[in-house]
Order: structure tokens, then C-alpha cells, then sequence
């Protein structure tokens, strides 16, 4: 086992109030006891803490008010004071924290992407805990990641993470929805997310959170995609931490997928939302999902959308489905001029070359079934 992991810890709404209404500080004592125990054998840890609606929501209850409280209006309120209560239980371990709020805008822009990849790592090279949530009191519905299971993923592959500990009500995975079906059986091991899985996985589960088990699924495979090992457990379970730390088996461990991606390729994967498309023959399709190609003007049938050059788009085929996703050369202008042409014949057409291809291989991820 390494002894110096870098490790995600998402922490669900349930988890930290115990399926009540105002953050349970005796659980979360209870937490920090064990990521402060797992630090000092080497390993470094990060919290995605939910939480901050909830907290808003008792923090308010007594308050004289006509109004209705709109979301962004319980996540100011509420993050104040989770932060505050994260920062005196870790303080009784002399450990800092450092609060990171982020919006999906964040991580879709390259810039910010990197720059918030460095304040994290600098925080956890810095033995400063990070305590990552949405910036919800600003965030509107179109920049959100929207649910802390999928900015978890995000965190973890910002931070190279090695696991990523998806903490909730259930016990893990399990093969129909336990709180329906007497017989349902926990999945320990997951080496590949398909579709009989997402299947299984339905819904939201919970009524305090955001997310459900269709959210862990999909951060799941965004975060082993990336490199990184999921694990669904229950978080209120005693030890839970440092039992998964120390690979115990316990709730659905997710592996990491064989064909992970690198640096570049993680951004594309989980960051921007496509700005078009283009739609390719089945020449192309195969080429670029068999052989390990580049997107060539000349497999390219139509385009979809206006966008720049440098912009992410999707790669479908002629069913509509999107292969791939990947950074285009040429502006939406531009490839409406250049398609179904030779690369040599890109020249010519538009009296300049932004490269002989339109997506090259080394911005382009493959998209799974
Ligand atoms: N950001 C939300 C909160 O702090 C939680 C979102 C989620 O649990 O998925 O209340």
C-alpha cells in the first residue's frame, strides 16, 4: 500500500447531518479525527464538503423573514458556517484548512482551470487541508457543476488524486435499490461502467442532497477515466476513512480504467460543455476509434454550431451518437469550407493552415460506450 496518497474525501449532505436538518458536529468531529490520524502517517487529504444549504436552512430557522430563502441566499448563509465549523474541528488538531468555492466556469476556461489545479496543490503541498464546495451563492444553473459527486471527480483529478471516497447514505452500489428490494446485493468491485450499470443506478436517492447514485456513476467514470479509484461507501459508518485508507473492503470500489488519459485530455474529459459538433463518415469514425487517428477535414460530413478555433467540440456519426470530443484547428467558418477535402487541399481553399489536421489525436478523447 503507498504510503503517501493524495486522497478526495466528498462528504454528502446526509453524511454531515445525518439526514437532519443542521450539521451534526458530532459526526464531523468524528471525521476530522480520522483524516487528521491519516495525515500524520503521510497521506494528504481533501474535503468536497456538501452541506452549505442545509446549514443555511437551520441557521435561518429562527430568523423573521416574509420570504421565501432562495438557494444562493442558504448557500451564503450556510457556507459561512460550515467553513467556521470545519475550521474550529480541525483547529483542535492544529491542522489549517483552506476553502476553495468553485463554479463549473471555473474549470471550463484552460486559465483558471490551471490556476486552480496550483492554489490546490500548493494548499495540500503546504500541509493546508482544502475544503472545496460549488460556489453556489453565485452560481447560476448554466455554469454549475451542479452536484458535488461530479466536482469531486473534478477536484480529484485538479489534485492527481490516487482515491476518491464517495461518502453517502448507502452502503455502495447495490444490484437494485436496497430500500425498495430486500434482496438487492452490494457490488464490490466495478471494473467497467456500462450501461447495465447506469441502469441500476436510476435516480436521486437521498432528500437532503443533490446528487444520487446516476451522479457517483458518472464521477466515477470521469474520475478512473483520469486515473483515479472510486470508492462508494457509507460515511457514517465508524472508521470509515481510515478503513478505506487502509484498503479494507468495504462499499463498491470502482478501478481505474486501462485507457486513462493524461494532462490536456482530463480538461477535455471533464471540464468545457461542446461548443458544436461535427458529424463524421464511417471512414473517419473508425479511423479514430480503432486506429488511433486524427480527425481529417476529409471524413468530415457537416458541422453543427458557430465556434472558434481552439474550442472544444464533439465528433459524432451518422447516428447522432458523439464518439469523441476533442479542440478544433478551425473555426465552424472555416471547416464548412475545408470539409470532405485532402489535407493538402486545406491550403488552397483558405489560404492559410492551421495544421494538416482538424482535431489532432493529442486533443481528442474518445468517448466510451
Ligand atoms: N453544494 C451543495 C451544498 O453545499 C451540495 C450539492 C451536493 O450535495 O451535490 O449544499
Amino acid at each position: 500500500m503507498k504510503n503517501n496518497k493524495t486522497i478526495v474525501v466528498k462528504l454528502g449532505t446526509s453524511v454531515l447531518t445525518g439526514n437532519g436538518y443542521h450539521l451534526d458536529t458530532r459526526h464531523m468531529v468524528e471525521l476530522v479525527r480520522q483524516c487528521a490520524l491519516m495525515m500524520e502517517q503521510g497521506h494528504k487529504i481533501i474535503l468536497v464538503s456538501s452541506g452549505a444549504i442545509a446549514a443555511g436552512r437551520s441557521q435561518l430557522v429562527n430568523h423573521k423573514s416574509d420570504l421565501e430563502y432562495d438557494k444562493d441566499v442558504l448557500a451564503a448563509v450556510g457556507q459561512s458556517n460550515l467553513i467556521q465549523t470545519w475550521q474550529t474541528l480541525f483547529n483542535l488538531y492544529n491542522i489549517p484548512v483552506g476553502q476553495m468555492l468553485l463554479t463549473r466556469a471555473d474549470l471550463e476556461d484552460r486559465e483558471r482551470y490551471l490556476r486552480a489545479k496550483h492554489t490546490l496543490n500548493s494548499l495540500i503541498n503546504h500541509n493546508i487541508l482544502p475544503i472545496v464546495n460549488e460556489n453556489d451563492a453565485v452560481c447560476i444553473e448554466e455554469i454549475k457543476v451542479g452536484d458535488n459527486d461530479n466536482l469531486s471527480a473534478l477536484t480529484a483529478i485538479l489534485a492527481k488524486a490516487d482515491e476518491l471516497y464517495l461518502l453517502t447514505d448507502q452502503s455502495g452500489l447495490f444490484s437494485c435499490d436496497p430500500r425498495k428490494n430486500k434482496d438487492a446485493e452490494l457490488i464490490s468491485t466495478v471494473s467497467k461502467i456500462d450501461n447495465k450499470l447506469k441502469s441500476i443506478a436510476g435516480g436521486s436517492g437521498s432528500d437532503v442532497g443533490t446528487g444520487g447514485m446516476a451522479t457517483k456513476l458518472q464521477a466515477a467514470e470521469i474520475a478512473t477515466r483520469s486515473g483515479v479509484e472510486v470508492i462508494i461507501a457509507k460515511g457514517r459508518e465508524p472508521n470509515i476513512i481510515t478503513d478505506l485508507v487502509n484498503e479494507k473492503t468495504v462499499g463498491t470500489r470502482f478501478k481505474v480504467m486501462d485507457d486513462i488519459v493524461e494532462g490536456r485530455k482530463q480538461w477535455i474529459l471533464a471540464g468545457p460543455t461542446a461548443l458544436g459538433s461535427v458529424i463524421v463518415d464511417d471512414g473517419a469514425q473508425n479511423a479514430l476509434l480503432n486506429k488511433g487517428s486524427s480527425l481529417l477535414a476529409k471524413g468530415v460530413l457537416s458541422i453543427k454550431g458557430e465556434f472558434n478555433s481552439s474550442s472544444l467540440i464533439e465528433i459524432k456519426n451518422l447516428n447522432d451518437k458523439t464518439i469523441a470530443k476533442g479542440i478544433t484547428s478551425y473555426n465552424s467558418v472555416e471547416l464548412q469550407k475545408i470539409k470532405g477535402l485532402h489535407s493538402e487541399d486545406i491550403k488552397k481553399e483558405l489560404g492559410f493552415i492551421n495544421g494538416t489536421t482538424i482535431i489532432h489525436r493529442d486533443d481528442l478523447v474518445v468517448i466510451e460506450n
